[in-house]
């Protein structure tokens, strides 16, 4: 199983990390070993001094497929969540600055926290999903997949031209604005509408 995850897919996060509007989705992966184990805390890493939360939209693939139309792309996919891209951002700062890939910023162990997963059906559009994260039940990040540069059909699209998506593949769309450092006792909720789909504490 592999992790796709798009970066800067909504333009206020863009404006707030000063980054340039991509031409293109820009695309990085997490191994498996990536994965918050459920049930298990997040534990900062040793490596940075601000490790930041990314919520966004996630989606597991359910079919094999390699250059997929847009038009096809919901057929591959039928399950979708929220869940968290832990961000590194002293140490992404500086691969950046170097023009270094991220990986050791993005793809470190329990970088990736993945809620539980519900069935598309259970909701109107994947065009106009309002998701969120609370840090000690107070909101920090609220966005909508209506306000994403790439939607999600885009997106399982474009990855397919370079990587093949197999079944139970993840992919993370991208996150919005108010990303911020976590500290140890947070304790972090992610909402798809007016479901949580995820807790985790921060040690
Ligand atoms: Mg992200």
């Amino acid at each position: 199983m592999k992790i796709i995850c798009i970066g800067r897919n909504y333009t206020n996060h863009i404006e707030e990390l000063k980054n340039e509007r991509p031409a293109e989705p820009v695309v990085f992966m997490k191994p498996d070993s990536a994965v918050l184990l459920k049930q298990h805390p997040f534990v900062i890493p040793e490596f940075s001094q601000d490790v930041h939360h990314e919520i966004e939209i996630i989606v597991k693939i359910s079919k094999v497929g390699k250059y997929i139309e847009p038009k096809f792309a919901h057929k591959y996919y039928d399950e979708i969540s929220v869940g968290i891209d832990f961000t590194a951002r002293d140490l992404q700062a500086r691969l950046k600055e170097k023009g270094l890939p991220w990986e050791k910023a993005k793809a470190f162990d329990g970088s990736a926290v993945i809620g539980d997963f519900l069935p598309k059906t259970d909701f109107a559009s994947m065009e106009n999903l309002t998701f969120g994260l609370t840090n000690n039940s107070e909101i920090v990040q609220k966005g909508n997949s209506s306000l994403m540069l790439w939607k999600i059909d885009e997106l399982i699209s474009y990855v397919s031209q370079y990587f093949t998506l197999k079944i139970g593949d993840i992919i993370f769309t991208g996150t919005p604005e108010g990303v911020a450092a976590v500290k140890p006792n947070d304790v972090l909720e992610g909402f798809l509408e007016d479901k949580k789909l995820f807790r985790i504490q921060v040690k």
